[in-house]
């Protein structure tokens, strides 16, 4: 987030001062684009003109449960003045519009979600490269041994190779160790030629977030502080924010 994060103390009104507060907005009129003077910074410099304000810093990237190329989601981000810690809701309700910010009560607690392997699409890729070389049976007999392998693995120990689509989502290559023991768990059902195919298969799509790696979403909730009550997000009555998806 680029630009100073300034908080009025006595009304404790925020904004984000950037270079682009003069930048002139255009506007369809009489069929031509017309350019428009602005100030997006003056409103907040007049009606706090004689009161205290405050750099705040901010300390962790927005989150929110929408992609990244939503340009109309809320997110939420903390920042401090050194002393006391912030909670910064962002939005802004045109795509032309600037940037709304404002401190709110609470603070984010993040969990971490399930992780699980795409055997949806490690079927469908199988299937396209390799056609009846490895049976319809056979396969499923694959995806339950990665299956199995997953259930009990923590998104925490593994090494992330990509991001999602949000914030929220992050892909997992799966470790040499787990390779090995998803085709032990498959030696009994396939000839030497079949688990190397599947090695190779493994080892070929098990980079940033092909089919081989893991999917985790995490879900994020603002915690009241004061009451120590969950609560969910003010915008809308789910408790569960992540998409069910990715
Ligand atoms: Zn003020």
């Amino acid at each position: 987030m680029i630009g100073t994060l300034i908080r009025c103390i006595e009304c404790n009104e925020v904004i984000n001062m950037t270079e682009w507060d003069y930048s002139p907005h255009y506007a369809w009129y009489e069929g031509e684009i017309k350019e428009q003077d602005s100030n997006d910074r003056q409103d907040f410099l007049q009606r706090h003109e004689s009161h205290k304000t405050e750099e705040l810093i901010p300390l962790t990237p927005p989150i929110s449960d929408k992609p990244y190329a939503e340009p109309l989601k809320i997110s939420y981000f903390e920042a401090t003045n050194g002393k006391r810690r912030f909670l910064i809701k962002r939005w802004r309700s045109k795509i032309d519009d600037p940037y709304t910010y404002e401190s709110i009560d609470g603070c984010i607690a993040l969990t971490n979600g399930k992780v699980r392997a795409q055997t949806e699409a490690i079927k469908k890729q199988m299937k396209a490269e390799n056609n009846s070389a490895i049976s319809e049976e056979k396969l499923n007999c694959f995806v339950k041994a990665i299956q199995k392998e997953v259930e009990n693995l923590d998104p925490d120990t593994l090494a992330v190779s990509a991001e999602g689509e949000t914030p929220l989502i992050s892909y997992y290559q799966l470790g040499s160790d787990c390779v090995d023991r998803i085709l032990t768990r498959c030696q009994d059902s396939f000839d030497r030629h079949e688990l190397k195919l599947l090695r190779d298969f493994v080892i070929e799509h098990n980079e940033y977030d092909d089919v081989m790696t893991l999917v985790a979403k995490k879900e994020f909730t603002i915690k009241k502080e004061a009451q120590k009550d969950e609560i969910p997000r003010a915008v809308r009555p789910a408790q569960h924010i992540s998409r069910s998806n990715p």
